[in-house]
This record gives C-alpha cells, structure tokens and sequence, in this order.
C-alpha cells in the first residue's frame, strides 16, 4: 500500500498475455538462435540502462531495483537454461526462454518467505521484456492521460518508475504485497496505491470513474455523490494536517515541560536527505549502507565509501550522521553473499550483519568500509555504528579491527578524527540482557527494535504467517527497552531507538516515559512524531510507563496508551473516522 486519497479515471492496462510461439529450429540455425536471444537481451539491459539514466537523479532505490533487474537479464543460470532448450531441443529462443522462467517461477511458488515470493514477479518482469524484444512488440514506457488512475493486473518497477513522471494520481493492481517493488516505489514517490487487490481488473472498466484510499487499501470504484464528497472532505483534512505539521519543522521536539527529545531520520542513501531536512530531521540516526554492496562484481571500494559519507555530511552541515557497517545477510542480501551461496537453514540465526564483518567472507570489504568511515571523520560528525551485537565479546572485536584501521592510518598519514564515537546496536536479547556491561566499552546505544522484536518473540519479521505475533508493545518487549535506557543512563551515554516502532507518534509517550530522548525513524514520521512530543509531558508519560508496568498483555498495554494518546490536549492529524462506503457504490475491493 501506499497512502493518501486519490480520485481519478480508470486508465485500464489489459493483461497482455504475451504468448511465446514455439516452433523447431533447423540445427544449423540453432547458432543463430541463441544469438537472437543475447541480442534480445542486450537490447532490454540498454532499455532498462536508459530507464535508469532519467532517474537516476531522482531516487536512489528505483535506481538499485532497476539495476538488480538489469543483473536478472544476465542470470547464468536461467540464461543458460534457455540456451540449453534452445541446442538440446532445437527450438526457438521464445520458448526456451519462456520455458526457463517457468522452471524458476515454480521454484519461487513454493517458497514461504514472503518477500522472495514476491521476487517471482520480478523474474516475470524483467523476461517479458526480452520476450518482447524478441517479437519486436512496444516496450516504451506507459502513457496514461495525467490525473489517471492506473488499473492493472501487475506494473513492473521499471513502468511504475516512470509513472510518477506522467503525473498519475494512483495505482491499483490484481498483484503484489506490501514489499513488492511496487508498492516500495509508489510509496517513495508518494503515489496513493493499492495493490494485491486479486481481481480489480475484472471489476474496474477505463473511465470509470475510481477513489482510492491507500491508508486503508479501500478503492471504491464508481462511488456515489456522496461518498466522493465525504472523500473530499477526508483529503482536506488529510492535506491540512500534513500542511499543519509541515509548520512544526522548524519548532523543536520539546515536550510541555520541557525536555528536548531528538529526533532523526534513518537513511538507505544520500539523495533522501534533502527531504529528510525538509521534515526537520534533526541528523541521521541510522544510515543503512547495505546499497553500496548491491552492484554485480562492483562492492565498493573505501573511496566510494568515503565519499557517500562525506556527501551525507555535507548535506547535513553539522549535524550528526550515524554510519552503520554494513548489516548483510538474511533479509538483505548482495550478490556476492549470493554467489557465496552459504547453505543455511536459518539465515536469521546465521552468518548476518556484524558475525559476517568478522568472518572470512566479509573480513576485507568490514576493513575497507571502516578506512573509508574514518577518512570521513576528519570531515564532520560521524558516529560509527555496528549492528546485531550479542556481547562485549563481539564488541571488543569489532573494535579491534577500528584499531588496526586506525594504526594503519596514523602510519600513512591519512587524516581522521581518533574520538569518532563508536557504538552498538542493541538488537539481541542477549544484547539488551547485558546492555550494563556493553555501556562500559561504547560511545552509544542505538536499539534496533525490528530486529529485537523478531529476536525476543521468535517471529520472524519477513513471515506473512506468524506476523500477527510480532508486536512491539508486548510486555517483554518494554521491559528489555527499559533494561537498556537505565544501563544507558547509569553509565552516561546516549541512547537511540531506530526500530520501526520509534516512528510512531502512538507509542512515543512509552518510549520517552521508559527514559529514550533520541528516535530515529523513516523521514516522513517525523512532523507527526514531533507533534505528539509537544503535546505530551515527561512527566505524565512516566505515569503511563508506570501503569502499563504490570500489565500482561501487548493489547491491554495497547488499551492504556490509546486512552493517554486520546487525552493529549493536541493539534490532531486526521485518523480514523472515514465516512463510509454507501451502498449504492458499484464496487468495492
Ligand atoms: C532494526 O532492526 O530495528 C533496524 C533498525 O535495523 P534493520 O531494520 O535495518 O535490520
Ligand atoms: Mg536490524
């Protein structure tokens, strides 16, 4: 999904069943054949070069998912497939390739990870188009009229790149999930959407006339007078209070009785800084560097390191940029973790993140990324980051290498800042357990609550299945925050939290009344964020800390916090309260 209301005309793309033809080629032509595929490839990877170019100024993650599909084109595996039909069964280059896509398609089918499922429909993607450079059909770019609702079966990331370009007013599909690409590239464009509606196609006609509600994933098609107006009606409010809470970017996060609470933005990459300031993030508390390490045969060396951080610190004049190492392995995974293809059963509980540094395989590119860190330190306010530790043991590791980084510099004469802080990520239970002992050997805290919470209740954070376990106000949950901001507190060093949950104005009265004066949070929650801040008092959150204390479960904690949120004497955002759906309206999914 994707949030905000949209109203607009249906703009119907028809499910293009491209059929790939079979017929048998001559054995001296099967040369030729292969090589009609290779040119049908070359052909999309330049076509998706150029979708590229035009965006590359804009936004840095369409940037990297079109450049993952350009490394799909040449997947050796599912190319070589198609070559192998091709000589084996003397057929034509548009059935072998239709025929590996399926044998792949079918392996992603039964896999249960909901985000690799999803990938299936890259695969698709990126092979319709060099089936259709192989037929010769359009592969140009959509052109709905402006203002259109776009309605179609699935959108490729590349088409959904651009669409934003044609000025549509949203997007509804029969396919996809809340990861699908997207749905990830409508939300960064800021683009109402909904998608895995299953069968909006077969109910939505073009120029019908279509609402969305991408907050809800509501899309009324045809609505009546009424219900348009009371749409119009929650679009006002809707932009007012964005408007209201634009106005509170320059006033500071200070609760009522005055205590400052900071708030910054986490970060995949330097582009999204401007817009992060614009919503008056105060710093960057969480850079993700996992892109970096995204590119084929390209992992990045300390220069690229070196300059990405020294650009986030010239955007940022100033202000404070914490870098963290980078966290690969599990649910972020780069191609030569790929190509390493480690077997293991449980890659949650295996070589990820800060274990992965320190291993064989990650041991170098961790050496690098640090030389590169630290040659930015001579420049600004870096703090440096390591995430998923589980003990002092790791810690003093990881910090070892800092000091052979750091001796190697001092003998080149390379220049660097020798107080840059240094700090964890508080992500483990077994983290958080000793969080009194980790304070005595780092600058910082920061905890990352996403991991925490799959951690500490045993779900996993990617898992459709037991999603509805993975609650961050669960009792255990709070407890071991509070261990952590008391260890933090008690030894005198700042403490963070960077998790998800840290972005919800609903539960920043329990952060802050557990003693967290730091969150760090995806840019766009911040106006709301702060505005709770300035409406609550320490004081009184204490007191909600102090009644939740004994509850037992997440949802009576749930009932306290809503009633508290409720009381706040405060400029409210809408939420809530859409009129509903008459009857009469022709469809709704
Ligand atoms: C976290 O685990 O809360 C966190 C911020 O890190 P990531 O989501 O990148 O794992
Ligand atoms: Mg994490």
């Amino acid at each position: 999904m994707s949030a905000g209301i949209a109203f607009g005309r249906a703009y119907l793309i028809g499910r293009d069943t491209l059929k790939a033809p079979r017929h048998h080629v001559e054995p001296d032509d099967v040369d030729t054949e292969v090589a009609r595929l290779y040119k049908a490839i070359a052909a999309s990877d330049k076509q998706l070069a150029k979708i590229k170019e035009k965006l590359a100024s804009e936004n840095e993650s369409d940037y990297h998912i079109i450049t993952a599909h350009q490394m799909m084109l040449h997947d050796e595996h599912l190319v070589g497939a198609a070559v192998g039909y091709i000589r084996e069964q003397t057929i034509n280059a548009e059935w072998a390739l239709r025929r590996a896509v399926d044998d792949i398609a079918g392996v992603f089918d039964s896999i249960e990870d909901e985000y690799l499922r999803e990938r299936r429909s890259d695969v698709e993607f990126v092979f319709e188009r060099v089936l259709r450079n192989l037929l010769g059909r359009d592969t140009g770019p959509l052109a709905p009229p402006p203002d259109a609702i776009v309605v179609a079966y699935d959108l490729s990331p590349a088409d959904t790149a651009t669409l934003h370009k044609a000025a549509v007013a949203g997007l509804i599909t029969d396919a996809g999930g809340k990861t699908s690409h997207t749905a990830i590239i409508a939300r960064a464009h800021e683009i109402p959407a909904v998608v895995g509606l299953e069968t909006i196609t077969e109910v939505v006609e073009t120029d019908d006339l279509v609402v969305i509600d991408g907050a809800s994933g509501v899309v009324i098609v045809n609505p009546t007078p009424q219900t348009v107006a009371d749409y119009r009606e929650e679009q006002r409010r809707q932009v007012a209070a964005g408007a209201h809470l634009h106005t509170l970017r320059d006033l500071p996060a200070r609760t009522r009785d005055d205590t400052a609470v900071q708030l910054f933005c986490n970060i995949d990459g330097p582009d999204e800084l401007d817009d992060a300031i614009d919503y008056g993030a105060m710093g960057v508390g969480l850079f993700r560097t996992e892109y970096l390490f995204m590119g084929k045969g390209r992992l990045p060396d300390e220069e690229r390191h070196y300059q990405v951080a020294v650009q986030v610190l010239e955007k940022l004049k100033g202000l404070p940029a914490t870098i963290r190492t980078f966290d690969l392995g599990a649910d972020k995974l780069a191609p030569f973790l790929e190509d390493a293809a480690l077997e293991e059963a449980n890659p949650a509980l295996g070589l990820r993140s800060t274990r992965l540094c320190l291993a064989p395989l990650g041991r170098t590119l961790f050496h690098t990324q640090l030389r590169g860190l630290l040659r930015a330190s001579a420049h600004g306010p870096i703090k440096i980051m390591f995430p998923m530790i589980s003990g002092v043991g790791e810690l003093r590791a990881v910090k070892a290498v800092v000091d052979e980084v750091k001796a190697e510099l001092t003998a080149e004469g390379v220049p660097f800042d020798p107080d840059t802080k240094l700090g964890i990520m508080i992500e483990m239970p077994s983290a958080a357990l000793t969080a009194d002992l980790l304070a005595q050997e780092c600058d910082f805290f920061s905890i990352g609550t996403n991991d925490l919470i799959q951690y500490t209740l045993a779900v996993d954070r990617v898992n459709e299945y037991v999603s509805y376990l993975y609650e961050p106000l669960h009792p255990s949950l709070l407890r071991l925050i509070g261990t952590v901001a008391a260890a933090a507190k008690a030894a005198n060093i700042p403490v963070t939290i960077c998790g998800e949950m840290a972005g919800e104005p609903m539960i920043a009265p329990v952060l802050v009344g557990l003693g967290i004066r730091e969150l760090s949070m995806s840019a766009v929650s911040v106006p709301e964020v702060k505005s709770t801040i300035r409406s609550m008092t320490v004081t009184d959150a204490e007191a909600l800390v102090g009644r939740i204390r004994g509850l037992a479960t997440a949802t009576e904690v749930r009932a306290i916090v809503s009633d508290f949120i409720f009381g706040l004497a405060r400029p409210r955002t809408a939420s809530g309260g859409i009129a509903a759906q008459s009857p009469a309206d022709k469809g709704r999914a």
